[in-house]
């Protein structure tokens, strides 16, 4: 006897939905999923009626199927967004040349206007060129600190009023877990938010609408909708901590599905002690990006790698950051320290 969906009791089921366990329909999985997001949107109030919205693309599942859910709920519940994709180009052969074509079907499919920025245009450098210079171990740094700021500039240059990621239930509730791990009590506080004001000149408030939805059923939303997206990892992808944190979370979702979703309340139920010290956000000397530090640290990053310095901007060299800004030259055992690459 095949078993019915438990939502319509009509057709056949034909998939446990991870984050419930209930047998379902591919249609009445497909709407419980888009009403879900919506739920999201509606609740946390995430966009007004003619904002223009950015969606970060990147031609993998999850950016594909946020732009496919919000192309389709803002027809279907007409929330009067205008939407454009934006896609960052790291410079990694083989990857995102790749996934940037998916991206560019996604333009014509969804018929929305695309925004390509590239670290070689904004900062002189591509991932390719930074992993030589750096190696394999601090690569996703770069990267990472990177990305976050060529957004910003790609929506400033879009001129967007938001900006929405696709991160999804599963990467928060690892961010939790990282952060908790590492003892960094501000970004805890931050990283269940789900969406960021503006923050200051240059940065552009930013939101996830996809933030309680598991990752298994987005591959499964985009998998029966047969989405065209690009499923290949990183080729410089070690991030071995993110990994141990990824598999650990695996391994307890496993045993029971909602740890994801407890995680990010944990995360989110959390508070600061009084007096406990959070860094202070001011502007860039150099940039003017938000920053804590005299130098934000996409500008430390880059004058390591021009100066062939590579490690000035990881770890803790602020003592040393003054003298960058001042043009002073740094000691024989300064630049040795800074040069050691560990690979
Ligand atoms: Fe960049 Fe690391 Fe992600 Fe690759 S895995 S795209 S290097 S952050
Ligand atoms: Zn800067």
């Amino acid at each position: 006897m095949p078993v019915l969906c438990s939502t319509c009791t009509e057709k056949r089921a034909v998939l446990k939905r991870p984050k419930t366990g209930h047998s379902i329909c591919k249609e009445c999985f497909f709407w419980a999923f888009e009403e879900e997001v919506h739920q999201t949107i509606v609740a946390a109030n995430l966009f007004k009626a003619g904002e223009t919205v950015g969606i970060a693309a990147s031609g993998g599942k999850d950016s594909t199927v946020l732009a496919h859910v919000m192309k389709l709920l803002n027809e279907r519940y007409s929330y009067g967004l205008e939407m454009m994709l934006l896609s960052v180009d790291e410079g990694i052969t083989g990857y995102r040349d790749d996934s940037l074509e998916t991206v560019k079907r996604n333009q014509q499919q969804y018929e929305l206007p695309l925004k390509i920025v590239s670290y070689e245009e904004l900062y002189g450098w591509t991932m390719d060129a930074i992993v030589k210079q750096v190696g394999l171990k601090n690569n996703c740094t770069f990267c990472g600190v990177f990305r976050r700021q060529a957004l910003d500039r790609g929506a400033i240059m879009l001129k967007v009023d938001k900006i929405c990621t696709g991160h999804n239930a599963d990467d928060i509730a690892e961010t939790v877990l990282m952060n908790v791990l590492r003892g960094d009590i501000a970004r805890l506080r931050r990283c269940t938010a789900i969406s960021t004001s503006s923050e200051g000149d240059g940065v552009v408030p930013r939101c996830k609408p996809l933030k309680y939805a598991y990752e298994k059923e987005i591959v499964m939303y985009a998998y029966f909708k047969k989405l065209d997206y690009f499923s290949t990892e990183c080729i410089y992808s070690p991030n071995a901590y993110r990994g141990h944190a990824r598999t650990f979370l695996k391994d307890l979702e496993s045993i029971r599905p909602s740890t994801i979703i407890d995680i990010i309340h944990s995360g989110e139920n959390l508070s600061i002690r009084d007096g406990v010290k959070m860094p202070v956000q001011g502007t860039c000397s150099k940039c003017g990006y938000i920053s804590s530090q005299t130098l934000c640290k996409s500008c430390v990053l880059l004058e390591g790698l021009n100066r062939g310095l590579p490690k000035l901007g990881i770890g803790k060299h602020h003592r040393l950051h003054d003298k960058i800004i001042a043009n002073q030259p740094l000691t024989e055992k300064e630049e040795r320290k800074l040069k050691v690459v560990d690979i």
